[in-house]
């Protein structure tokens, strides 16, 4: 098939090339000259894993192209994707104008039918607004699709060629039957193409989001009680999740849930109820703790040094909001470093991925280490914000040896409690006995 996607960021990059892997010939367009351009040369702008593999087999193969013309990449398309931002706008809810602006430019192009398919987050109604943009502009007929996406940054490629489910939100048979042999390929083990109506797939991205991030505040909030009560928040999460009906995952405690999707589609499901007078208070209430939660890292310090952190100097591992991403939208390091800081504290921080993407944002508030060791030296205590791999079995000699003091405070639980005692540290993660 022939595909355009409009927007070619961690969704619509992710979304073109694997559409290309299984033969379509894939065309991404996006406003963004430069990007485009390195695209063009072969480069692949942003990091996730597995995904150059299949970006440069795909444009050597022919069937993956990137342009800034509009006009030339929808020409011959039967589907155009539009994987286009859907920020907060000034009052929280999701922002629709890049999504209604691509809609009235390509409703103005188009000759001939196609499936305007939305894999951005949108609030309910959005299809039938974009639908009413191409009524106003054309008499061309389109089919507009809801398509929402359900990737996880660090294995999107993974997440796309094989979804748990893809949901597809249209009334029309003829887009049904398209969407349908599109996906086919990628649901061959058996998991299902979900068919509703457009406005619940609208929902349904944002019922999945937020059931998410109220799992993960959930947690944090008994791992903030374990503290208080002498519990340890790894038993409890073994006991609970080894329920069928609670499940293992999504269970970890840690600093407040980040990226560029959980508070931006919480916080816009909130707003949304609110414009039919439905007050979602435990939405609300799960805003509400993550904001607390996002900087109680340092909470903790200020308790450990006495409400002084002026003139103090620390090593912060991990700056992306989780890891195998480069992404840092709304990543908790970004604001330990900005509370660090106010404190009158400095900071050294390394992350695998991240650190060119926070140089653009804070620049020079923060110093940058090479690597994970260098970031230790003369620091007064390392911070741990994300839990990459790497992080996991460090050198504890090399690390006693570049500290000031043997302090960690790690926000992602990465190290086992015997062998923090064993070595002799001051030892204070999530929802675990504290080690002095
Ligand atoms: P992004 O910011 O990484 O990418 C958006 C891209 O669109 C950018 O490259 C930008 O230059 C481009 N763009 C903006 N206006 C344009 C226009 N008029 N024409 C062409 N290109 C244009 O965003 P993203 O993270 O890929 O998210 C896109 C949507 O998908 C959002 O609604 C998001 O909520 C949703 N989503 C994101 C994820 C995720 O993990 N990132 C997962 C599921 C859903």
């Amino acid at each position: 098939m022939k595909i355009a996607v409009v927007g070619t960021g961690y969704v619509g990059l992710v979304t073109g090339t694997c559409l290309a892997e299984t033969g379509n010939d894939v065309i991404c367009v996006d406003v963004n000259a430069s990007k485009v351009e390195k695209m063009q040369n072969g480069e692949v702008p942003i990091y996730e894993p597995g995904l150059d593999l299949l970006f440069h087999r795909n444009i050597e193969q022919g069937r993956l192209h990137f342009t800034t013309d509009l006009a030339s990449a929808i020409k011959e398309a039967q589907i155009i994707f539009m994987a286009l931002p859907t920020p907060p706008g000034g009052d929280g809810a999701a922002d629709l104008s890049y999504i209604l602006g691509a809609a009235g430019d390509i409703s103005k192009i188009i000759t001939d039918y196609k499936v305007i398919v939305n894999k951005s987050t949108v609030p309910v109604g959005t299809a039938d607004k974009v639908s009413a943009v191409f009524a106003q502009n054309t008499n061309v007929q389109v089919d507009v699709v809801s398509n929402p996406e359900f990737l996880r940054e660090g294995v999107a490629v993974d997440d796309f060629m094989k979804p748990d489910r893809v949901v597809i939100g249209t009334k029309s048979e003829r887009a049904k039957k398209l969407m349908s042999e599109l996906y086919g390929p990628y649901v061959r083990q058996g998991n299902p193409i979900l068919f509703m109506d457009e406005r619940s797939s609208e929902l349904t991205k944002y019922a999945a989001n937020s059931f998410l991030a109220t799992k993960i505040t959930f947690m944090n909030e008994v791992a903030n009680l374990c503290e208080l009560v002498g519990a340890d928040v790894d038993a409890v999460r073994r006991g609970i999740g080894s329920d069928e009906r609670i499940g293992k995952r999504f269970l970890f405690p840690g600093i407040g849930y980040g990226g560029s999707c959980f508070p931006k589609d919480v916080q816009a499901l909130v707003m949304a109820a609110n414009e039919t007078a439905y007050d979602f208070q435990i939405l609300k209430s799960v805003m509400e703790v993550n904001e607390r939660q996002k900087t109680i890292i340092v909470d903790k310090m200020l308790k450990y040094y006495k409400n002084d952190l002026q003139g103090k100097h620390f090593a912060l591992w991990g700056l992306a909001f989780k890891p195998e991403t480069d992404d840092i939208r709304e990543a908790p390091a970004l604001y330990i470093i900005k509370s660090l800081v106010a404190h009158g504290a400095t900071v050294t921080v390394f992350d695998p991925e991240a650190v060119e993407n926070v140089r653009n944002v804070i620049g020079d508030q923060v110093t940058y280490a090479e690597n994970m060791y260098d970031a230790l030296e003369n620091a007064d205590a390392l911070l741990i914000a994300t839990e990459w791999s790497v992080f996991r079995n460090p050198d504890f000699d090399k690390i006693d040896n570049l500290l000031k003091s043997k302090v960690i405070f790690d926000g992602r639980n990465l190290y086992d409690l015997q062998k923090m005692i064993d070595l002799g540290y001051y030892y204070n993660s999530v929802g675990r006995k504290k080690i002095t």
